[in-house]
């Protein structure tokens, strides 16, 4: 026989504080009771009174067969579920950001054992995102939708506030969207940023496009890793729709690079368009950078440096009054300076119409591109975004998923701040993997919390 429970947690109302949306699901669990001592089945265990404890009474059970008794904690099943209830702990906390104490108030469990728990998982699951990834990869089905052959990175960054400092929040993203590295870093200069492509380039055996946002290090970062490639950058100014379309080609035995930009509407290889659009070639130097080492330690930039540096002029500027904006800044490149092209798109992906705009133009000039080479680098862009805008920028929605799960509210130091996003990221992205992960790992979770969390999940089993 088996018996079910009900496992909806029962938590008083009173105890749910507005702040927090519980998940109201049912696990569903069918929970054979056995003996914990002889292996006696349901037949042969009956209830056996109950003893009381500080947070309230515990069933006792009683096996007909040996005449042991035992608690609910002592029950095989829930012996074994542990990792169970170490993965919706985790996700809970991490996912659904259902705070500890709230947790330890609803369950009657003293807030510091709670504490040392969550902790404990939440170290572990960032310290071991990459084993999850692999895990989640080897766990799912292949994915059948068919993303184009170029192996593209999407980057942005956002701004947090972290305990006496800012911090930025830079990420990476493969073609449908999954994280390949997210970190915390105190800067997000080019250099920085330069170490979070190479991780990306390494992890995806190269790289043909970046999709970012229009920030100078961006441009640098994708520069000094002299590569082909070709970096799409979104020029974010209010509901703007410009963007730039950056070719790198390295130029052999020479330190410089070719630059090729074009410079158009976002909307301008959408079926059917006419555009005019300005591109210019350039030779140019990148920056050359040592190894990326992005996880070295930097001191954080103190809240008020700034400011203090700042030589007061007597008049007061929009600009020294101007302040944080909260939430990243960008610069925006002024127009493009160069030769103007006009664009018509066809009903056909790849049908494009090109020409020079008289007078707006200037053949001899040793900055302008080639028709030939604008066509090819809108082919590519066309290829790997097809049917887009092509500011699409997947990171984005990232950047957004994470500003809505993950409130950092001032208090957090860099490590924390890194240890959470990094289980977030596990939590969020590759829940098989960590699932998988942390069932694999024998977890100490203090018996004082089982004792009090599993009575109150076997309180609804019927025993008949
Ligand atoms: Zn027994």
């Amino acid at each position: 026989m088996i018996c079910t429970a009900n496992l909806q947690m029962q938590l008083g109302p009173q105890l749910l504080s507005t702040r927090y949306e519980w998940p109201q699901e049912d696990l569903g669990l069918e929970i054979p009771v056995e003996c914990p001592y002889c292996g006696g089945e349901t037949e042969v265990i009956g209830t056996w009174g109950s003893y009381p404890t500080s947070t309230g009474d515990v069933r006792r059970y009683r096996c007909k067969k040996c005449k042991r008794t035992f608690n609910p904690a002592k029950i095989p099943y829930w012996r074994d579920k542990v990792e169970e209830f170490v993965w919706k702990i985790s996700q809970m906390v991490i996912k659904d950001r259902v705070a500890v104490n709230a947790l330890a108030r609803m369950w009657g469990v003293p807030e510091t054992t709670l504490r040392t728990l969550v902790s404990a998982v939440k170290d572990f699951l960032a310290s071991n995102l990459e084993i999850a990834k692999q895990l989640q990869e080897r766990l799912s089905v292949p994915d059948t939708v068919k993303h184009s052959d170029l192996r593209i990175i999407f980057y942005d960054e956002g701004f947090i506030k972290l305990l006496g400092g800012n911090g930025f929040i830079l990420f990476t993203l493969n073609a449908d969207g999954t994280p390949i590295n997210v970190a915390i870093e105190p800067r997000r200069d080019g250099e920085t940023i330069y170490g979070y492509f190479v991780q990306a380039m390494t992890q995806l055996g190269g790289i043909d496009m970046i999709v970012a946002d229009a920030a100078p290090a961006t441009l640098k970062a994708a520069k000094a890793l002299r590569q082909p490639l070709i970096l799409v950058q979104h020029i974010h100014s209010g509901r703007g729709k410009r963007a730039r379309i950056i070719k790198l080609e390295p130029i052999p035995n020479r330190r410089g690079i070719w630059e090729t930009t074009v410079e158009l509407h976002t909307g301008s290889l959408l079926p059917n368009a006419e555009s005019k659009i300005i591109a210019k070639r350039i030779r140019v130097y990148p920056a050359k950078w040592a190894s990326p080492t992005p996880r070295k330690k930097r001191p954080m930039k103190k809240k008020y440096s700034e400011q203090e540096t700042l030589k007061r002029t007597g008049v007061l500027t929009s600009v020294e009054g101007a302040g944080s904006l909260g939430k990243k800044q960008k610069r925006k490149p002024s127009f493009l300076k160069g030769h103007a092209v006009f664009l018509r798109t066809g009903a056909n992906p790849y049908e494009y119409e090109l020409n020079f705009i008289p007078g707006e133009v200037d053949l001899t000039a040793a900055d302008c591109p080639s028709l030939t080479e604008i066509q090819t680098m809108l082919g590519i862009v066309h290829q790997t975004l097809p049917k887009q805008f092509i500011s699409s920028n997947r990171a984005e929605v990232f950047n957004a998923l994470h500003d809505r799960y993950n409130v950092y509210w001032g208090r957090k130091t860099l490590h924390h701040a890194n240890r959470d996003v990094r289980a977030w990221t596990a939590v969020t992205f590759f829940p098989e993997g960590c699932h998988a992960l942390l069932r694999r790992q024998k977890w100490h979770v203090p018996y004082r919390l089982l004792v009090h969390l599993l009575p109150l999940m076997i309180s609804k089993v019927k025993i008949s």
